[in-house]
Formats: C-alpha cells, sequence, structure tokens
C-alpha cells in the first residue's frame, strides 16, 4: 500500500490553522488505489457483518463500497438534522470543533453484527460517539476500520475496546 500513501495530500491550515488536513480526492481519482485499500479492508474484517455503518460524510466514500464487497447493508450516520425520520444523537468534541451526529432508530435490527468505517481516525471522539450510538440501538461492534489513523492524535486509545485497523498509518 506503501506506493499509494502518496497520493494522500497533507493540506496545513485547512479548514483552520494548525490543522494538517487529509485529503483523499487525488487518491480517489485512482481506481487501482480505491480496489487495493478495499482489498486491504476486506482482508482484515473477520466474521459476518451484518452493516458497514459510516460517518458523515468521508465515511460515505468508501462505505458503500466496503459494504458491496462484503455483501452487507450500507447504514449512515449523518450530522444532526439530517436523517428524516425519528433518531438518536450523540454530541461529540472532533479535532476542529463539536458536534452532533444522529441514526435512525430502527437503523439496525437488534444483535447485528457492525463494521464501523470513517475515512480518519485522528483524536477518536467522532467514532467514540458513533460506537456508543450503534451500542445504544443494540448493534454488536466487530471492528473498527478507517482509511487511515493519525497516531499521534491518540484515537487508537480511545477505541481499545474494539479491533482497530486501517488501510493507511501516519
Ligand atoms: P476525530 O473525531 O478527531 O477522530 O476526527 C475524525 C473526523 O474528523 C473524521 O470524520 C474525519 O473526516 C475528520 N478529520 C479529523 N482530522 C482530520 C484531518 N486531519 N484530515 C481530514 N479529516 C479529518
Amino acid at each position: 500500500m506503501k506506493k499509494y500513501a502518496s497520493l494522500i495530500k497533507t493540506v496545513v491550515d485547512f479548514p483552520k490553522p494548525g490543522i494538517a488536513f487529509k485529503d483523499i480526492t487525488p487518491l480517489l481519482k485512482d481506481p487501482k488505489a480505491v480496489e487495493a485499500c478495499l482489498a486491504k479492508m476486506v482482508a482484515d474484517i473477520q466474521g459476518p457483518v451484518d452493516y458497514v455503518v459510516g460517518i458523515e460524510s468521508r465515511g460515505f466514500i468508501f462505505g458503500p463500497l466496503l459494504a458491496q464487497k462484503l455483501g452487507c447493508g450500507f447504514v449512515p450516520i449523518r450530522k444532526k438534522g439530517k436523517l428524516p425520520r425519528q433518531t438518536l444523537a450523540m454530541a461529540y468534541d472532533l479535532e476542529y470543533g463539536q458536534d452532533q451526529l444522529e441514526m435512525h432508530c430502527d437503523a439496525l435490527p437488534h444483535g447485528a453484527n457492525v463494521v464501523l468505517h470513517d475515512d480518519v481516525l485522528a483524536t477518536g471522539g467522532t467514532a467514540s460517539a458513533a460506537v456508543k450510538l450503534i451500542e445504544q440501538l443494540d448493534g454488536i461492534v466487530l471492528h473498527c476500520h478507517f482509511l487511515m489513523t493519525l497516531s499521534a492524535l491518540g484515537g487508537r486509545e480511545k477505541l481499545r475496546a474494539y479491533p482497530v485497523d486501517a488501510v493507511f498509518n501516519f
């Protein structure tokens, strides 16, 4: 995967000073790179998966593709006010700001086996809130899989109760 890591560009001070933003758009333009990322995700994930749950918004890029590869459904976790039916909400802190995540209350059947996916694991605040939502809806988090982790920001520690993998580690 090393040859594809250079397709992720670091943009300093975006969207605000002090943030080193990881831009995945060059990687998305390369179908071989996308296929290789998906193959690594599929190889890492063990056991029968009922749903891939992806976090808005960049978790919606690889999330549905991964679900297709695993032969399972995709469930979105969205930002506040975007889902049309009854939702469960969870507030969270992120590397740049604060927000609220929501899931439809009937998104998961009881005991569903879930893989959580997002593009970046940074401080882990977003993914921790997502895990809480899934568990409050009686889902089982089998695995958390990210396109990349930013290891200096400590997100893996927040998710230590779960298997965590990523395609790229920076
Ligand atoms: P965190 O809650 O700190 O783990 O942040 C993860 C969420 O914020 C993910 O949904 C990412 O899309 C976004 N994010 C955080 N840091 C970055 C970064 N350096 N570059 C791109 N996206 C980021």
